[in-house]
């Protein structure tokens, strides 16, 4: 397994070291950065309870029931240990003064971009920062042990991010990680039933969705929703999580990007870009954005910087058809 021992024992050492612990993630939260927030901050709870541990960030509705957020201010910074989980680069962090501790740990599992921290544990072979929270607890036994409350949280952070292990970012580690979870009390299906529900709105949305992809030369799909559609079907942004997979799942998609109209403002479109194959977070990253290789975001701010986005793609998709 990927992680590496002395890194794990510095994690403790600065663990048992510091008073105040803050843990930080990544902005508009998915299961996985809050599963590695929430998940850390019980193992940290129940392993140190004489120590204050603060989860740092923004609340989301929709995913109230993985934990509440705490209130920090400047002062908690101070003497402050602060962790930084799932987060590949430092302006996504949900929350500004997380570089103002004592001490920084990076623990993520994107491509490291852009390091930062005092010591960083970074493993992209792992599925979820949540695996690797699991992994550090398994790896140190009774020293962080795993609890109830962590294993829940962590569960929900790796279906999450692995698409309820169908991605291909589910390795044996995941599937070992997972067993060991699943071995605490809580109710992975109950779980596993929630990320596969739908609400009637989000259903019909999803038909909207397969009625109006747009499919490209190279094996690209696209779709743009605007705020209309949103509204017109009562979705919220974070509930159009359920449609990004769905041009996968269509014979001969490789790769695709649905495009979100951002509300109030300039121009902009939040760009979901996803493959199969096609290797896209280079293309990502040259608009104003980033990820994994098979799973990235970006920004649009005009109506020809998204065709030309399309169009990069169905070029990053050709260089690879022609390369297999
Ligand atoms: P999303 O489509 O928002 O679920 O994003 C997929 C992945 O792309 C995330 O896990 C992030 O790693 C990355 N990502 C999304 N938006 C951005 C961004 N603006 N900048 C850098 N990385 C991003």
């Amino acid at each position: 397994m990927y992680l590496e021992k002395e890194k794990v024992e510095a994690f403790y050492q600065a663990i048992q070291d510091a008073d105040t612990i803050i843990i930080h993630r990544h902005q508009r939260p998915d299961p996985d950065a809050l599963g590695s927030q929430l998940g850390l901050k019980a193992l940290i709870e129940h392993q140190f309870p004489e120590k204050r541990v603060l989860a740092a960030g923004t609340t989301t509705k929709g995913l109230a029931w993985m934990g509440d957020m705490d209130p920090v201010i400047d002062e908690d910074y101070r003497e402050a240990l602060v962790i930084v989980t799932d987060t590949a680069n430092q302006p996504r962090v949900d929350g500004e003064l997380f570089n103002q501790g004592q001490k920084l740990i990076k623990i993520d599992h994107h491509p490291n971009e852009d390091p930062y921290g005092d010591l960083e544990m970074v493993y992209p072979q792992a599925s979820a920062a949540s695996e690797i929270i699991a992994l550090i607890s398994h790896t140190l036994k009774d020293r962080l042990p795993m609890t109830d409350l962590a294993a829940q949280r962590l569960y929900a952070g790796i279906l999450g991010d692995t698409g309820r292990f169908l991605f291909n970012s589910t390795s044996a580690t995941t599937f070992q990680m997972a067993a060991f979870l699943i071995n605490y009390d809580f109710d992975a299906y109950a779980l596993s039933d929630r990320f596969n529900t739908l609400t009637k709105a989000q259903a019909q949305f999803q038909g909207y969705v397969y009625d109006h992809l747009v499919f490209e030369e190279a094996a690209v799909a696209h779709i743009t929703i605007t705020q209309d559609i949103l509204k017109e079907y009562g979705i919220t942004e974070e509930e159009s999580n359920s449609v990004v997979g769905i041009p996968g799942r269509i014979e001969g998609i490789y790769s695709w990007v649905i495009f979100i109209e951002q509300a109030g403002g300039p121009v902009r479109y939040r760009c979901r870009m996803r493959s199969k194959g096609p290797i896209i977070n280079g293309l990502a990253s040259q608009y104003d954005g980033g990820g994994h290789p098979l799973a990235s975001g970006a920004n649009a701010y005009s109506d020809e910087e998204k065709d030309q986005l399309v169009q990069d793609l169905i070029r990053v998709a050709t260089d690879y058809s022609q390369n297999q």
